[in-house]
């Protein structure tokens, strides 16, 4: 069950494939994706991308969050990225499950946090939402080029959900 000495044999193993010697921090191809964390999302053939094309920031659900700002103006602002792609998808984990109940489970320990989990009922509307808070965020100085996906991990197809106003 643990995973961590495995992914260190792994690593050392493969050292030659995982050096990069030369390839520069800035996404080639000038985009950051945002997804959620899920097991059945593989971004990489899913999009087309390689290593070096892009950023990818990851969380549960793919939703925009404070974090994803920061991560996003920092993809912006100091390493030239000029378009997002957000990838949500259906069958999430956070669909169907109560935020009241898990801050309850967190308050029985004693904690009080002060993100929310970000449960949702409806991924189209939640997606929608995250765009329009994309689009509303002078954090990121690029903010014409926002487009939003949602991965059915049942047939492996990838639909557009429109922006409102967009
Ligand atoms: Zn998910």
């Amino acid at each position: 069950m643990h995973n961590a000495d495995e992914m260190l044999a792994a690593a050392a193993s493969r050292t030659e494939e995982l050096a990069a010697p030369g390839l520069s921090p800035r996404p080639r191809r000038k985009v950051a994706v945002l997804s959620c964390m899920d097991t059945r999302i593989d971004l990489f053939p899913m999009l087309g991308l390689q290593r070096g094309d892009a950023h990818i920031i990851r969380n549960s659900g793919g939703l925009v969050t404070d974090d994803v700002i920061r991560s996003l103006s920092a993809s912006q602002r100091l390493l030239g990225t000029e378009e997002i792609v957000v990838v949500m998808h259906d069958d999430c984990g956070l669909q169907r499950v109560s935020e009241d109940q898990f801050a309850q489970a967190l308050a029985a320990d004693g904690v009080r946090p002060t993100w929310r989990l970000g449960a949702f009922d409806d991924v189209e509307a939640t997606l929608c939402h995250g765009l329009v808070r994309l689009g509303s965020s002078p954090e990121l100085p690029a903010r014409d080029h926002i487009r939003g996906f949602i991965f059915d991990p049942e047939t492996g197809t990838l639909r557009e959900v429109a922006k409102p106003g967009g």
